[in-house]
């Protein structure tokens, strides 16, 4: 028997109304396990739901980025060879930013502004800088160019 949306709307109906899954099954001519199937299906849906709601919340965010933090902390303590993996990376990334910062150039009369600690400076080979000479941050985020004073 192919359960259909009224019929599962029915079932859900009744589980309102304080139905087990036994006396659903019975009431509707059913199984009970195709009625348990049904709504425990729904349910764990609405959980899922309610969970990935959950996961775009900032403070979730912030929580998750504590997370990682911690564990890259104690793996780094840890195991030598996520040490090195994880080093490696940096060192890709780092290389990664150098590369793109350095093929934007600063025109003339412009200069850089820290998106990080606000501080500026005129870079010396006329192209982005890797890094802030000020806060030391590398500059992911891309300076801005301001006029030079
Ligand atoms: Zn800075």
């Amino acid at each position: 028997m192919k359960v259909t949306k009224e019929l599962k709307k029915k079932m859900r109906e009744l589980k309102k109304k304080g139905m087990n899954y036994a006396e659903i099954a019975k009431a509707l001519s059913l199984h009970p396990s195709t009625v348990e199937y049904h709504l425990s299906r729904r349910r764990k849906k609405k959980l899922i739901e309610k969970v990935l709601e959950y996961a775009k919340r900032p403070e979730y965010q912030e929580r998750h980025k504590e997370y990682l933090k911690q564990y890259i902390k104690r793996r780094l303590k840890e195991d030598e060879g996520f040490k090195k993996k994880f080093y490696r990376a940096i060192e890709r990334y780092h290389e990664k930013i150098r590369e793109r910062n350095s093929s934007i150039k600063v025109p003339d009369g412009k200069m850089l502004k820290c998106a990080y600690c606000g501080h500026t400076w005129v870079p010396k080979d006329g192209v982005v800088s890797t890094n802030c000479p000020s806060c030391k941050r590398l500059l992911v985020k891309l300076p801005e160019m301001v006029d030079r004073i």
